[in-house]
């Protein structure tokens, strides 16, 4: 049986082309919390929160958050909530074991769930969330920042509920929205609470802005970050002007994602070196081997929604599988 190591070292390795910045400065934050920075306006409208590294490794919303923080951005309407999430994953990253540090003790981006926030287990990251969660509780409006194994186009992850396709149309950026319930083992901060809510006015967008460590991926997380911000109306679009991509944004596909595609065995195989988003156009075309059997299909023009094999495991999902949806 082949190991995890041995299946990673099959795969490309990405060149870290990013300087990662020294957060450190952050850490004694204005409002209780370590790593948190809030700002009020002192005149009415939305609690509006960016949150970078709720995986350790995904620097590109750290990068984003520091300038912004560096260039002193504050609100002219509601509040404005900047976080660092899983700053001990991020602290312990090592250039040698890029994957390792996406957490340490459990994935923060499946603990939020009251139940296990207020249940006896314990963690590094349910300690984190349990000190973040009384200021996500005010929170109305929340872009989460991430990024992916694999180098591919950004996308937005937008939840299951229309509101959230709703807010991402409105933010207009990136071209690929993906509609989703989240994942079966855990609570995503973007579903926490009045956030998947359809009654309530709160909304979450979660962004994977490319590759973990690319230029390309820390570009998007500006972008998006600034265009996020002006979207919710807490900050003047001129202040932002700096922060946005000069390109204009496509016209945006929106995509539903409809399963996962869960590995059996170490063996999982992909029939090509498939990096995220391509279509494939024809019902039972076969995407993967998981040993001697194929994995096809389901339907006709089926997206591939993040594949990776970084994190192959019995049970694992490896890629997600999506239609192309109208709005
Ligand atoms: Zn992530």
């Amino acid at each position: 049986m082949k190991t995890l190591e041995q299946v990673r070292a099959t795969l490309t390795p990405y060149p870290i082309e990013v300087e990662f910045p020294d957060i450190r400065p952050w850490q004694e934050g204005n409002c209780g919390v370590d790593y948190v920075h809030s700002f009020d306006s002192g005149l009415a409208g939305p609690h509006v929160m960016v949150m970078a590294l709720t995986h350790g490794n995904e620097v590109s919303g750290a990068i984003a958050l520091d300038r912004l923080l560096k260039d002193e951005v504050r609100p002219v309407r509601g509040r404005l909530t900047l976080a660092f999430g899983n700053v001990a994953a991020y602290h312990a990253f090592d250039p040698d074991d890029i994957d390792a540090t996406r957490y340490l003790d459990e994935d923060m981006n499946r603990v939020w769930l009251p139940s296990k926030l207020d249940g006896p287990e314990d963690s590094i990251e349910l300690r984190r969330a349990r000190e973040l969660r009384p200021i996500v509780d005010t929170v109305d409006l929340l872009l989460d920042i991430h990024s992916m194994h694999e180098e591919a186009p950004p996308i937005m992850m937008c939840g299951a509920q229309t509101k959230g396709m709703d807010f991402a149309a409105t933010l207009g950026v990136p071209r690929t929205v993906a509609a989703d319930a989240g994942h079966p083992n855990g609570r995503r901060l973007r579903d926490y609470q009045d956030f998947a809510d359809p009654l309530s006015q709160k909304n979450a967008l979660l962004i994977e802005t490319g590759q973990h460590f690319s230029q390309r991926s820390c570009e998007v997380a500006m972008d998006v970050t600034a265009r996020f911000l002006v979207t919710t109306g807490v900050v003047e679009p001129a202040d932002m002007a700096n922060y946005i991509s000069t390109s204009a944004p496509q016209a945006q596909r929106f995509l539903q994602v409809t399963e996962p595609v869960v590995a059996r065995s170490m063996e999982f195989a992909f029939v090509e070196d498939f990096r995220g988003l391509e279509l494939i156009g024809e019902a039972g075309s076969v995407l993967a081997w998981d040993g001697d059997q194929a994995v096809v299909t389901p339907y006709d023009d089926c997206v591939l929604v993040q594949p990776s094999l970084r994190h192959l495991g019995n049970g694992v999902t490896v890629v997600r599988l999506a239609r192309v949806v109208e709005r």
